[in-house]
């Protein structure tokens, strides 16, 4: 899950939280902060704290992005006062806690419980309460987020293959351009970084080049670390 950092809030006072959507797009870019799915054309405003169970309904503290599918999933389970619970794409290192072997993500078991219960027991928390590793019971379920990333995955092995052939060439500086507007129009960020993840040249302009993301949660070789001030 990509660590997005936000800054500090664009706007001294808006009246309705759906006038928070041009800063957010502008810091973070129009993608689930959750499941990483493109919203371009239908982004939702996530309220962490749920918006009717207290959450502040325009603190940009308060807001993030999410497909139609994870708000849906996650609609009232933060209650105001609760923010503590969970782990958060814009307060801590969310890369760290989910792994994306073959395309699926998974709660990264081995590095949380090495942390301790408490953290292991929150990524589960955020994991479960959006449904991360949905998988469809009937072609009639609308939630499709595991087939666009499973169509990302192909894409982002395609690209690898390719930029084998290619990195050594005279044509490197483009194709790596054409990895990245790749990975911007297909989003899934994880997914991309775990197919290049032993390519650091690669790792690192992903992380540059999608808004936002959290520069302090990755080292110079674009592995991931401890974000100063998170929970991990
Ligand atoms: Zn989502």
């Amino acid at each position: 899950m990509r660590p997005v950092n936000k800054g500090t809030s664009p706007y001294e006072k808006i009246t309705t939280y759906q006038e928070a959507e041009p800063f957010l797009n502008t810091r973070i870019g129009r993608y689930c902060s959750f499941c990483e799915l493109p919203v371009f054309h239908v982004p939702e405003i996530e309220h962490k704290e749920g918006k009717a169970s207290g959450g502040n309904l325009t603190e940009w503290g308060n807001l993030l992005y999410a497909c139609k599918y994870c708000n849906t999933r996650k609609a009232q389970k933060v209650k105001a006062g609760e923010l503590g619970n969970w782990l958060w794409p814009d307060e801590d290192n969310t890369f760290l806690a989910f792994t994306y072997f073959d395309g699926y993500p998974r709660v990264n078991e081995a590095f949380l419980k090495n942390k301790g219960y408490d953290v292991y027991q929150k990524a589960v928390l955020l994991f479960k309460g959006v449904c991360l590793d949905f998988q469809p019971q009937s072609v009639r379920d609308k939630d499709k987020r595991w087939q666009k990333r499973i169509d990302t995955l192909g894409q982002a092995e395609r690209s690898w293959k390719a930029w084998q052939k290619i990195k050594d060439t005279e044509f490197r500086v483009d194709y790596l351009d054409t990895i990245i507007i790749s990975a911007k129009n297909t989003g899934f960020f994880s997914v991309w970084m775990s197919v290049f993840k032993g390519d650091q040249e690669i790792k690192n302009a992903l992380i540059d080049s999608f808004p936002g993301t959290s520069r302090d949660c990755f080292d110079q070789e674009g592995n991931p670390i401890i974000r100063k001030g998170g929970k991990i």
